[in-house]
Parts: C-alpha cells; structure tokens; sequence
C-alpha cells in the first residue's frame, strides 16, 4: 500500500474535475494536500468534506499564472506542514476554436494556464522541495500532445508541458525532484462534458470506453511515491489504448 504519511503535496485545479479525484487519493495515502484552484467556493466545499472524513486538506485560492499568488500557497505550506513533496500540475483550461478564428489573447491565456502555469510552479516549488531532499512534480499533459487535433492552442501547449517535464527532469535530477507527465485521453469531467466529440471518441477507443478520473489518480499516485523513485523525465499516456 502507498504511504505518503508525513509528506505535503499541492494539487492545482483541485476544486473540481480529475484534480479533486488527485487531491483525495493523495490525502487517503496520508498526505497533507493544499488543494489550490480558481474556483473558491467549490474549493472550500471540498476541503470541508474531506476534512470532515478525517482527511488533512486545505483549499488555498490559487491562479496558476499568478507568481505572487504562487508565492502566498507556498507560504501557507510552510506555516502548516513546513515541507513540500508532491506538486501536481494539473490545472487546465481549453478552448477549441481553430486559427482563423482564434485571437492571440485568447491564444495566451491557454498557453498561459496550461503551460506557463505549470512552468511558474516548478520554478517556486522546486526550492522547497529541495530543502527536505526533493520531491516528485506530475503534469497533467493530455494524449492530444502526441498529434495534430483541431484545438490548436490546447494541443501546443499540453506537447509543451511534455517538453517542459522532460527539461525539468533532466534540470532537477541531481536535487532528487523527479518530474513525470501523464497524458490522459477522454475522461468525462466539467472540461468536455456536452461535447459533441465525446461518442466519436469513445467509437475510437479501443476500449470503448471513457477513463475514469480515479484511473489517472492512481497513476498520479505512483508517480507522486517511491514505487516510481527511478521513473523521471516520462511521460504517461492512459488513454484505453487510443494512442496505440
Ligand atoms: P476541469 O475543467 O473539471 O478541471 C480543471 C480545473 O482547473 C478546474 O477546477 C478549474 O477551475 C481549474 N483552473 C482553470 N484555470 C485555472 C487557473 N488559472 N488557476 C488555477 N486553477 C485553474 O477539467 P479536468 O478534466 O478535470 O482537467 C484536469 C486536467 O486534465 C487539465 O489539465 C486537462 O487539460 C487535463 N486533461 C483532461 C482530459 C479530459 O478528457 N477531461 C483529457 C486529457 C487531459
């Protein structure tokens, strides 16, 4: 059984979605988990319900494209546990208009979210990691970051968080901060729900099926523990066999 008793993780986008999912596994395997999002009442609601099951969580307002607001959670980590392990970047955003169609700005803030937010998280919570002897980093990539698909600024900037785990990998390898990318493909969450691409998908699963939020949670799981302590640099793809 994993246990991750006496260690600190912060989960990005936990309010809601697959990061809620990350966020109570984690905390089930003994960790203390800050979870951090945009959406603050849900945020709260969450981590009052898993308090209430007697699970260590907190909820910290958090936009991951903030330094300052980077620099505030990582100061509520150090007054509550004093130590940082697990950083799950997994807060994400879409938005699935074509070029021709798309503005540069609405093109920044995917990339905005999607990458640089993971980049500004590693950058400030590296330091931390590495005063207790490193740590383990997760981003959430997707499977579209292996091809071409017609939501161009979601597509560019989950391959770039596969260039970023890769980079910071081999960056932070001799602190002992391991980074790993999961690439998960259709799972039915607040980000894709309604969407009329959901049964072609499914058709072309070879599982025909949709994943399950807690199927990436377990995979965030091992990689956040020392069962993956010679896994860094990776990237995961769970996608029922979709890219295969
Ligand atoms: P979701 O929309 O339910 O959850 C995303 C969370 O990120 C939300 O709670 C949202 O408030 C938060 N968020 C958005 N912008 C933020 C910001 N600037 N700062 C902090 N938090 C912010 O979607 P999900 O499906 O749970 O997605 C989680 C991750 O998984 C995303 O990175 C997504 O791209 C990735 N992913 C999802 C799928 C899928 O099929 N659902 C597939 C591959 C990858």
């Amino acid at each position: 059984l994993t246990d991750l008793t006496g260690k600190t993780a912060i989960v990005t986008g936990g309010a809601r979605g697959q990061g809620a999912v990350e966020a109570e596994l984690l905390a089930c395997a003994g960790a203390s988990v800050l979870i951090c999002d945009v959406l603050q009442d849900d945020g709260v609601a969450l981590a009052e319900k898993l308090t209430g099951s007697g699970l260590n969580v907190r909820f910290q307002a958090l936009d991951v494209t903030s330094e300052s607001a980077w620099a505030t959670a990582l100061d509520v980590v150090q007054e509550w546990t004093g130590r940082l392990d697990i950083l799950v970047n997994n807060a994400g955003i879409i938005n699935r208009k074509i070029i021709r169609d798309m503005s540069v700005e609405e093109w920044r803030k995917v990339m905005d979210v999607n990458a640089t937010g993971a980049f500004i998280g590693i950058k400030l919570c590296a330091p931390m990691m590495m005063q207790t002897g490193g740590g383990s980093i997760v981003n959430i990539s997707s499977n579209s970051g292996f091809s071409g698909h017609y939501d161009p600024a979601y597509t560019s900037s989950k391959w770039a968080l596969r260039g970023l785990t890769r980079s910071a990998a081999m960056e932070y390898a001799q602190e002992g901060i391991r980074v790993n990318a999961i690439c998960p493909g259709l799972i039915v969450t607040d980000l894709n729900r309604g969407s009329p691409h959901l049964k072609p998908m499914i058709e072309m699963t070879p599982m025909k099926r949709s994943g399950e939020a807690e199927e990436v949670a377990q995979l965030v799981l091992f990689l956040a523990s020392e069962g993956s302590a010679y896994i860094t640099g990776e990237d995961f793809v769970i996608d029922g066999g979709f890219t295969a």
